[in-house]
């Protein structure tokens, strides 16, 4: 019952409002009025309006209750006071004994001193704070949630008014946002790199231009027009073709489907346009309230679901609004989009001359649209909450992908401090450009190999652009992981024959599927381990189910007709894995011998080192392979059995660790003596210093992403690799945690370019 009289109340208010709104008075006459309503209405002494102005100041525009020669007088910095906090962390305060919050700031000339209690809530709109309203009693009062959220309603029509710009001048709070807890949002690190640009939101926000109702019915009336247009296209989208396959694919879309007709989700928003709002008010507010829960939702499940009705959120206020049919806008040249997720082909559909860098709400580093953005060489900042709350169409943004942060609307010295450190990599990728027809040997004489890895065709390119000698490590994996479904022979053959025909000459080393774990098929359920990494994956997955393996390296075969094969397989456990999967390889280069197909020129197979019980059978595996490829991502957190993508252990053991370099020494050692190649394609070839001490403990053959090859070129051509071997043999026996810091030591005693 008291939330029946809540809503009456608050619609009794808003209808006010609107009239207030809708007169032809002033801005400052209808502000004048709107304090004047809401204290009475809810019964506070003072109600007053602080707007933010140039200079990052809250001024005060209009009060009931405070002294009237206040008014653009009082001026409180963001931060300062209770005003000013509820502007620099954008949330609400209500607080029963407002003295004793340690921001409380008296100021004299307003003669708050008399008020105990005080509620504010932030004035904002598309995610900025344009000031804030707030409400005071006289004895201490404890204003209930319900209190919260209808000034938090008024305040969003507050918001409108101080939008048109009559009371302060747009482009004077332009230049100072507030935000200031909110300026930098940090994220996690789906691809490294530094950008600046100007934010495209993948999905525009919707505006709404009217917030208070004429008529609640018509609204309804609307609301359930809305609902039947979102139904039908729902159903279309189920019923598209690509997307009618079985799996969970489709359950996720039906899922979503029964969603659109959750009455909870539709009744809050109806009784929300039963206190006054119109719909698409009704719809946003339902939307805020949504955020408030997600933010304390725990579970990934229930939290996945909650996303799935923000979503439809954004569905429902744009076929109310028309928005669906809307043209694109344009872009702006150096863009940064912005999404909640989306999906690999729709970051292709942006040209990639213009775009600079990717901010999302969700997103790892496996989610497909994060490979893609790898391979186009942008920053990405993956898991930024609330970023789309915050940021407008064509705002300023900078992207910080190394240290996993985004700066909306930067301040000229953030700006500053990114271009100077642009300039410096630009000099830097100059430089680098010009060793490109260089080789990578040693100073003292050494020949290295530097390989790139790749995953997707576009990548492939990057062999010209690097001048890398090959493909250290293909991952075919990806090109599935980007389908809908299984991709046949035939499919297979032609993705591998256009990677072989852009590589040329140069040799590709294509890895059999590694699925599972985090890298997930929709249309392969390869069940839930409680260690999905040391669970049912890679060759584990083909070898029980070897048609898949089979078909794999029936369209490598093919494709590689005439040429030669390079094939090597992951995470093999033991050599009788190993066995195996040559079996499979072997009688599907009889069978294309037999059927006449054309054969390749050469093969070549070999396995991943990745899992350390291979270790102990590398006599036999060294015998039976034609190259050894290390994979220190997956064979480093198995040694120290910490969760490479763990943000708490991830990083916690490091790779120049005195175990990881006596653990590679020996295994290129044994390597050596059996005369077979060995190279590491983990993340560790990547970064020069610990490229440095993979030269160091004797491999002369790294594969990388592509954007690495410069470093770790420059650091190879500068470095006396027969000292440094000397100096690690002291070393790689201590009992130290870390040799990171003698290696540093080294370099800059030697004249090594890190
Ligand atoms: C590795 O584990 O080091 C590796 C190269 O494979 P991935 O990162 O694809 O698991
Ligand atoms: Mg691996």
């Amino acid at each position: 019952m008291a939330e029946v009289a809540g809503w009456t109340g608050s619609r009794r208010l808003l209808k006010r409002l609107r009239d207030v709104m809708a007169t032809e008075a002033s801005a400052q006459n209808r502000l004048d009025r709107i304090v004047r309503l809401i204290a009475a209405d809810m019964v506070a002494e003072v109600c007053s309006a602080y707007l933010l102005r140039a200079g990052e100041v809250l001024e005060l525009f209009a009060t009931e209750g405070l002294n009237a020669d206040a008014v653009h007088k009082t001026r409180l910095r963001i931060g300062e006071g209770l005003v000013g906090d509820i502007a620099a962390h954008a949330r609400p305060l209500a607080l029963a004994d407002a003295w004793s919050h340690p921001n409380f700031a008296y100021r004299p000339e307003t003669g708050e001193d008399i008020y105990q209690s005080l509620m504010g809530v932030p004035i904002q709109r598309g995610g900025r704070v344009l000031g804030v309203l707030a409400v005071q009693n006289r004895t201490s009062r404890t204003y209930t949630d319900e209190e919260v959220e209808t000034l938090e309603t008024i305040a969003m029509v507050l918001a409108e008014l101080v939008a048109t710009g009559e009371l302060v001048d747009p482009a004077e709070s332009q230049g100072t946002q507030v935000e200031i807890a909110q300026r930098r949002l940090e994220g996690v690190r789906l691809n490294g790199g530094l950008a600046i640009g100007n934010a495209v939101l993948h999905q525009p926000r919707i505006t709404i231009r009217q917030m208070i109702a004429e008529d609640p019915k018509a609204e309804i009336e609307r609301l359930r027009a809305a609902v039947t247009v979102m139904h039908t296209a729902l159903d279309h989208m189920l019923a598209a073709d690509d997307l009618a396959s079985t799996g969970e694919h489709r359950e996720v879309l039906e899922t979503y489907r029964m969603f659109a007709e959750d009455r909870g989700w539709l009744n809050r928003i109806r009784e929300a346009i039963r206190t006054g709002l119109t719909a698409e008010a009704a719809v946003q507010k339902v939307q805020n309230d949504m955020r408030a829960r997600l933010r304390e939702v725990t579970d990934p499940y229930l939290k996945e679901r909650l996303h799935d009705l923000e979503d439809l959120t954004n569905r429902l206020l744009a076929h109310l609004s028309g928005a669906v049919a809307e043209p694109p806008v344009m872009m702006p040249d150096d863009m940064v989009l912005i999404a909640r997720s989306m999906g690999p082909a729709e970051l292709l559909d942006y040209d990639r001359k213009q775009l600079r860098a990717l901010v999302l709400e969700e997103g790892s580093s496996t989610s497909h649209v994060a490979i893609v953005a790898r391979a186009l060489d942008i920053p990405v900042v993956g898991r930024v909450a609330g970023v789309l709350d915050r940021v407008d169409p064509n705002d300023a943004i900078v992207v910080d992908g190394d240290n996993a942060q985004v700066f909306l609307r930067p301040g000229e010295d953030v700006l500053q401090s990114v271009r100077e450190t642009m300039r410096v990599r630009a000099e830097q990728s100059k430089r680098y450009e010009a060793l490109k027809a260089l080789p990578p040997i040693t100073r003292d004489g050494e020949a290295v190999s530097l390989l790139i890895n790749c995953g997707l065709l576009i990548d492939v390119a990057n062999l010209d652009a690097t001048n890398a000698a090959g493909v250290g490590l293909y991952r075919t994996e990806i090109a599935f992981m980007m389908r809908a479904s299984y991709p046949d022979v035939a499919a297979q053959t032609q993705i591998y024959s256009r990677i072989l025909d852009l590589a040329g000459d140069r040799p590709v080393t294509f890895r059999t599927l590694d699925v599972g774990g985090d890298k997930v098929l929709p249309y392969f359920n390869a069940g839930t381990d409680e260690n999905p990494a040391m669970g049912w994956r890679a060759m584990r997955i083909v070898l029980d189910r070897p048609a898949i393996l089979r078909h794999q390296l029936r369209a490598m075969i093919a494709a590689a007709a005439g040429r030669r094969l390079v094939v090597m397989f992951p995470m093999v456990a033991e050599v009788a894995e190993f066995d195996q999967a040559r079996a499979v390889l072997d009688a599907e280069l009889q069978r294309a011998a037999r059927s006449g197909a054309g054969a390749p020129q050469a093969v070549r197979v070999g396995a991943m080192l990745e899992v350390p019980a291979l270790m102990w059978q590398t006599k036999a595996l060294l015998e039976r392979v034609d190259f050894l490829s290390i994979g220190s991502n997956d064979l480093l957190q198995f040694l120290f059995a910490a969760d490479r993508g763990s943000p708490r252990v991830g990083e916690r053991y490091d790779a120049l660790s005195p175990p990881v370099l006596c653990l590679l020494r020996d295994l290129v050692e044994r390597c050596k003596a059996a005369d077979v190649p060995v190279t590491l394609c983990g993340e560790m070839a990547s970064r020069p210093i610990e490229a440095m001490a993979l030269l160091g403990i004797g491999l002369r053959s790294l594969s990388m992403p592509p954007a690495a090859i410069g470093a770790v070129k420059m650091m190879t051509r500068s470095l006396d690799v027969k000292r440094l071997a000397r100096f690690l043999d002291r070393l790689i026996d201590s009992p130290q945690h870390s040799l990171r810091e003698v290696l540093r030591g080294f370099a800059r005693d030697h004249g090594v370019t890190l």
